[in-house]
């Protein structure tokens, strides 16, 4: 009798948060019977790590993932923090940011399933990843950014030759119409919230990959700069494949768009949508106006593994990022800098020891974002 083992699609079913219900693997993006968030539910590989090349096609890949990790000084948090502090640096994708590994992976899935394009809305990384990825294989993206979205990423968008739509209002404006955009030209939605479960799943190896740059070592702490959180969810998702012990996560956002950080200092379950997001950290300047249920899900991901959730002030965020820059060689947005500035101001309440194992990750490089360069400069 021949055993036929279950194709990889089959494998990589999507499950519901909410109800539990199980759907084969398709281009759905919340739970058909309750609305719920979706995970992709796959058992680990036999006998070996997960590798890219489970999560993206080779057609699709462009060499995403994998990145840098490096030990830095540890006087760059704080003059009396003598532990280990290492930057991961995810400026170093392809398109320039963390965005590329998600987009690849559900990309490669969208085409599996037969969409003849790609809709992204973005506050302007993800659609540079999109409309980078879309640019090589060969098939058209349509890509939707608030009118506020730094000029870098939008001339990389252009750039990569998307339909390209400017939206008035905030991201979850351009969001909702990156859903309509979608529904209207039959093209699979790669937006990078927690909406598409197969971009979500791949951010697993960024979990992975810090645990095996520290041989098998878990860190105290792992700072992660949030928007809605799927990296959050990711490198809790890496960890837990691997190891009984997850890090501290720290779901490092700005004080002018601080959803999940707010519930979390306020000791609630759940997040609500911020009314009027205002921060030069445009990466992270999302409200969640109609999916606060994602920020609750990587809230709880920050309260089991002893987290913290921490907003800082806009001052900060730049100067880590120039700090980074001068003392450490690595030139981010100010996005990427603010889980450094989450962790200082974390060191300054009391809340990390002085011997610790920090991993900051710096999620988008700082060619992005020219506008908020000059600003730093005048400012640090
Ligand atoms: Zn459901």
């Amino acid at each position: 009798m021949r055993h036929e083992q279950p194709s990889e699609g089959a494998l990589a079913a999507l499950f519901c948060l909410r109800c539990h219900a199980r759907n084969a693997a398709r281009l759905a993006y919340r739970c058909p019977d309750c609305g719920g968030i979706l995970r992709v539910e796959r058992p680990l590989p036999a006998g070996r790590r997960w590798r890219t090349s489970d999560f993206v096609s080779e057609r699709v890949t462009l060499g995403e993932g994998g990145t840098l990790m490096r030990k830095v000084r540890p006087d760059l948090l704080h003059e009396r923090f003598h532990g280990q502090l290492y930057v991961k640096d995810e400026t170093r994708n392809p398109s320039g940011s963390f965005k590329d590994r998600l987009v690849a992976a559900a990309v490669s899935r969208a085409l599996a399933l037969g969409a003849p394009g790609i809709v992204c809305a973005s506050s302007g990384n993800a659609g540079a990843a999109a409309a980078c990825y879309a640019a090589n294989a060969g098939v058209p993206a349509i890509i939707v950014c608030p009118e506020s979205t730094p000029e870098g990423k939008v001339a990389q968008i252009a750039a990569y030759g998307a339909t390209f739509h400017r939206v008035p209002g905030d991201y979850s404006r351009s969001f909702q119409v990156g859903i309509e955009l979608a529904a209207e030209s039959g093209f699979a939605n790669v937006t990078t919230t927690y909406q598409n479960a197969y971009g979500v799943d791949a951010l697993r190896l960024v979990g992975q990959e810090i645990l095996d740059d520290l041989s098998g070592n878990v860190p105290d702490w792992v700072a992660v700069p949030t928007s809605s959180g799927p990296l959050v969810h990711g490198v809790w998702q890496g960890f837990s494949d691997w190891s009984v012990q997850v890090p501290r996560l720290v779901a490092a956002q700005s004080e002018g768009c601080a959803p999940i950080a707010t519930a979390f200092r306020e000791g609630l379950q759940d997040v609500s949508p911020w009314p009027a997001p205002h921060t030069l950290a445009s990466g992270i300047s999302d409200p969640l106006a109609s999916y606060p249920d994602e920020g609750s899900l990587t809230l709880s991901l920050v309260h089991a593994t002893g987290g913290q959730g921490v907003a800082v002030p806009d001052a900060m965020i730049l100067s880590a990022m120039h700090d980074l820059a001068r003392r450490a060689g690595l030139f981010s947005e100010p996005t990427g800098a603010t889980s450094l500035a989450a962790m200082r101001q974390l060191f300054d309440d009391g809340l990390i020891g002085e011997d610790d194992t920090i991993v900051c990750l710096v999620t988008g490089n700082g060619a992005k974002d020219y506008a908020a360069w000059r600003t730093a400069d005048g400012q640090v």
